[in-house]
């Protein structure tokens, strides 16, 4: 049967999602495993947005603020920036989507680092825009070869920064020269998803570009520091301008009452911000001096993810590691065939990692000789 589909959506690959645990476990008939494969939060929600989340059930016969009101201005008086700058999203991955169809017409140009997050390319591919892709160069984006790719229909540019996969991130002063020599009829947006995790103090913090031209748009989000990436809430900070025309086509509930309300709760959660910071450096040292004995090599990341050469198929590796109950993910779609990704996770599940990793390729977890 031929179906009335668009050319460009039927070039789109779905996006594969790392598995959810209920799936792998009613797949290969265990219990107990952990993941390690979506950077989530391994501590779980933020405590007081679960709080914050239960007063608001009695509540959801009625629609949610469609302006945000409460959550845009906790962020505005968090990030110290004006309340119309932040256009709230059901996840990032909304405003990601919201960003192409406003600044993409049919066969406009969108610049983007590759391997990086998928979904630049889905939204991009999704309003019939055009994708040019820009291959890292030694694991970090590009952006003298993201200048040579820029052309007249050029309309957006993707940063993601640390970027996944590998973690790198874009220095402040690298950045500012890049920006002074683009065209100004143009946005850049830099996906700020695992800012929060930084440990470099160079590395470029998008805010301070936001009035700048060409116009910078920054991408923050619940999912990952604040635990709650099964509640959908991310955010973009923007000129209000811009902001207008994302307001235009958005859903008008694209945040509903219980994401908000935790949302907001989470950002003043300062303990468990700091505990998962605490958390999540102390468990990437440890799985590098782990990896380090164990004689494998990695990139050192600034996000609570890393990625491991396991020198031998990273499918077979992840298949493998399924079996004993922990989930990690392969990076060959990602044009690396001998690497996985994984996240920090908590100590007992990264010293797992660490045994599973050792017995499905044969490493001693011992200091190899004359180390
Ligand atoms: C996880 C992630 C996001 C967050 O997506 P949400 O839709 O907010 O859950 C955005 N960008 C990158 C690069 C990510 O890895």
């Amino acid at each position: 049967m031929k179906l009335p589909v668009p050319e460009y959506i039927q070039k789109i690959s779905p996006y594969v999602p790392g598995k959810p645990i209920e799936e792998l476990e009613r797949e290969y008939g265990i219990s107990d495993s952990i993941k390690l494969a979506s950077n989530e939060n391994p501590l779980g929600p933020s405590p007081k947005a679960l709080e914050a989340l239960k007063t608001t059930l009695g509540s959801l016969n009625r629609y949610p603020d469609g302006s945000g009101f409460h959550l845009v201005r906790t962020i505005a008086d968090t990030l110290k920036i004006p309340g119309e700058a932040i256009v709230l999203g059901n996840g990032s991955d909304d405003i990601i989507a919201l960003l192409a169809k406003v600044f993409l017409a049919p066969g406009d140009e969108a610049i983007l680092p590759t391997p990086s997050f998928l979904m630049y390319e889905i939204s991009v591919r999704a309003c019939g825009g055009a994708p040019v892709f820009v291959p890292l160069k030694s694991l970090s984006i590009d952006l003298e070869a993201m200048l040579d790719a820029v052309t007249s229909r050029t309309r957006m540019l993707f940063l993601c920064n640390p970027n996944n996969p590998t973690g790198a991130v874009i220095h402040r002063e690298r950045f500012a020269e890049f920006l002074e020599r683009l065209p100004t009829e143009m946005i850049v947006v830099i996906d700020e998803a695992y800012i929060e995790f930084v440990r470099d103090p160079d590395c470029l913090q998008g805010l301070a570009f936001v009035d700048s031209s060409p116009p910078v748009v920054v991408l923050r989000t619940f999912s990952k520091l604040y635990g709650l990436a099964g509640l959908r809430v991310g955010y973009g900070v923007m000129a209000p301008a811009l902001a207008g025309f994302i307001h235009r086509v958005r859903q008008p509930f694209n945040v509903n009452t219980v994401a908000q309300a935790a949302a907001a709760a989470a950002l003043s959660d300062a303990e468990f911000v700091e505990k998962t910071l605490d958390l999540v450096h102390k468990g990437l040292d440890d799985l590098y001096d782990a990896l380090d004995r164990m004689g494998f090599k990695y990139f050192p990341t600034q996000s609570n993810f890393f990625m491991i050469d396991v020198e031998r198929s990273a499918d077979e590796v992840f298949e493998a590691m399924l079996r004993q109950g922990v989930i990690v993910r392969s990076m060959r779609s990602y044009g690396f065939p001998s690497y996985i990704r994984i996240n920090a996770g908590l100590p007992g599940e990264n010293r797992r990692f660490i045994s599973a990793l050792a017995s499905v390729c044969n490493r001693s977890q011992a200091a190899p000789q004359g180390k």
